[in-house]
């Protein structure tokens, strides 16, 4: 007897929609079917999608930055997520610079993250690293950590990790199944714009799509050459993008992902002009109408969809000048229907499957037999407008946006953590050690 019987839904199955019912018996799918079986308890959806549960690969849920925490801690950041549908994320630990110090990151992130309801993973994160790439390549997969974030700038805060050592991290990433992960911003000519006092309205000015462009195309070379395992994170730039798919379109998918979060879909700079533009900072930044346009003429070549989740409160970011603000924006809770709202079917995939394979997450984003039962029961046709939320930031980037498709219910490994509305906090995720990825 199975635990579960979702009947009647049109399931999203290895992208296409099939009429079935879905069995889930000890938290796993175990059977999908066109005949009534029978389980301990059924769910009729009668005509709704039922999709992957969604992976959201880039979140900072209790990001300590000294003087300001993120809103967010494991708690309610999983909450937030789970009404938007997203049933595991990926955060990000500290940065270290030997593999002595990723593991005490490692166990102090583990502690943090005791309290969410959903399913995590973490990225290792490296800062200037002293250790050789070998040590901390080691040490990342024997922690169960398959993909090393890095940044290229922040030199200024000792954060950036210097070409040589990210080309030997390169050529090792298959050899070693770990995936890097890079924030791509030129770190010298970030340095020609630095100012003590950047103003709100100038803040994509002082960080221009060259910074991007310039540093991904060189990251693109590099990963063909050592035929590596390349993730950019939070891409921003059409130009970027359009450059990348005239010149890398051969090795898109192979040994480069791309990411990009909904924010750089629905704002542009512009918003640094108006009264709240402050609330609306983070980095990289927000690019222009045209930067905008071309993002999404070129989703295509977007392999995977991450929300940078960073939110904090109105009053941390109420300044007139970036520096020292703290950076960031909300953006688990609604991530899917945004740009569902944009795209339709065809991001799915950039929610579920994709993260799953290019971050090495077994058994998740599909709905397969002996995959982990992580559902989302979701109406593709509700129009609605977003209105409040369940982060614990003070503030909705996208408030009174009008957006098309709605969660309905969100299943943790056969569990219900939320149903039609409805939270059930007696649940709890686990900590997904991940293995080898190949890609
Ligand atoms: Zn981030």
């Amino acid at each position: 007897m199975f635990d579960l019987g979702i009947l009647n839904g049109k399931v999203y199955i290895t992208g296409k929609f099939l009429k079935a019912n879905v069995y889930i018996k000890n938290g796993k799918i175990c059977d999908i079917s066109k005949s009534q079986l029978e389980a301990k308890k059924y769910y009729d959806i009668s005509g709704k999608y039922l999709l992957p549960g969604f992976i959201d690969p880039h979140v900072h849920f209790h990001l300590d930055l000294g003087k300001y925490i993120s809103a967010d801690d494991f708690h309610s950041g999983s909450i937030s997520g789970a009404y938007g549908g997203i049933t595991t994320y990926i955060d990000f630990l500290d940065p270290v610079r030997t593999a002595e110090e990723l593991e005490k990151a490692f166990e102090d992130r583990l502690n943090l993250a005791k309290n969410s309801l959903t399913d995590y993973a973490f990225h290792a994160t490296i800062a200037n690293p002293t250790d050789e790439p070998e040590k901390i390549l080691r040490k990342a997969r024997q922690l169960g950590l398959s993909s090393i974030k890095l940044f290229t700038t922040y030199s200024s805060s000792n954060r950036r990790t210097y070409d040589g050592y990210i080309a030997e991290l390169l050529e090792k990433s298959k050899q070693y199944g770990v995936v890097i992960s890079i924030h791509a911003e030129n770190d010298e000519i970030i340095k020609k714009y630095e100012k003590n006092e950047i103003k709100v309205k100038d803040h994509s000015k002082y960080r221009p799509t060259i910074t991007e462009l310039s540093e991904v195309i060189k990251l693109a070379e590099m990963a063909e050459y050592y035929n590596a395992q390349l993730y950019i994170v939070h891409l921003t730039s059409g130009k970027t993008l359009d450059e990348l798919k005239k010149k890398f379109k051969h090795i898109l998918g192979k040994n480069v992902i791309i990411e990009s979060c909904p924010h750089y879909f629905y704002f542009t700079d512009d918003i640094y002009n108006t009264e709240k533009g402050y609330l609306y900072t983070m980095t990289p930044p927000l690019r222009s109408e045209e930067e905008k346009e071309l993002l999404i003429k070129n989703i295509n070549y977007v392999t995977t969809i991450g929300t940078d989740h960073c939110p904090f409160n109105v009053n941390e970011k109420k300044k007139d000048i970036v520096n020292g603000m703290p950076m960031g924006i909300g953006g688990v809770e609604f991530s899917f229907v945004l740009m569902y709202s944009m795209f339709g079917k065809k991001i799915i995939d950039k929610f579920t499957k994709n993260i799953a394979k290019y971050y090495g997450l077994k058994n998740k984003g599909e709905i397969l037999p002996s995959y982990d039962a992580d559902l989302v029961v979701f109406d593709p046709y509700k129009e609605w407008e977003i209105k409040e939320h369940h982060s614990k930031s003070d503030y909705i980037p996208y408030k009174n946006f009008r957006v098309k498709g709605k969660v309905l219910s969100t299943i943790s490994r056969g569990r219900f953590v939320v149903k039609e509305g409805k939270l059930n906090k007696r649940i709890k995720g686990s900590f997904i050690k991940r293995g080898e990825i190949i890609w």
